[in-house]
């Protein structure tokens, strides 16, 4: 169980919400910047795309200059998905609460501050711990 209220959930949701919007119309400009005609009749489809799985829409196009886009937009939409299913503010790793003050700074977190440290650690050194 996450220890966020239900205002607090709230307001989250409506800042991914947002998040997702702005991401949406960022890559929306860099597809029709585009001239190849499909990535023309991309942008449109994701102009009437509701929330759901634009992602997975764009994530078979090899679109290097949405690339970093999409992979915000992945984060923010599984991050609604979790708000949805009840899972949202709890961390992947330990099933703890993630704090509300890391939330706010990061809605898409994850996992707890000390998961994601650990996690950190491990990844700059490289190499794949033994247990
Ligand atoms: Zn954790």
């Amino acid at each position: 169980m996450s220890d966020l209220t239900d205002l607090q959930i709230d307001e989250l949701k409506l800042h991914l919400a947002q998040r997702l919007r702005e991401l949406k119309a960022e890559i929306r400009d860099a597809l029709v910047q585009s001239d190849q005609q499909h990535h023309k009749d991309l942008a449109g489809s994701v102009a009437d795309t509701g929330d759901e799985a634009v992602a997975d829409m764009l994530v078979d196009l090899d679109i290097a200059l949405a690339d970093r886009h999409v992979v915000e937009l992945r984060d923010v939409e599984a991050a609604l998905g979790r708000i949805r299913d009840g899972s949202f503010g709890v961390c992947i790793d330990c099933g703890n609460a993630i704090g509300h003050e890391r939330l706010s700074a990061y809605p898409v977190a994850k996992r707890c501050i000390r998961c994601q440290q650990r996690r950190e650690i491990v990844y700059s050194r490289g190499t794949t711990p033994t247990l």
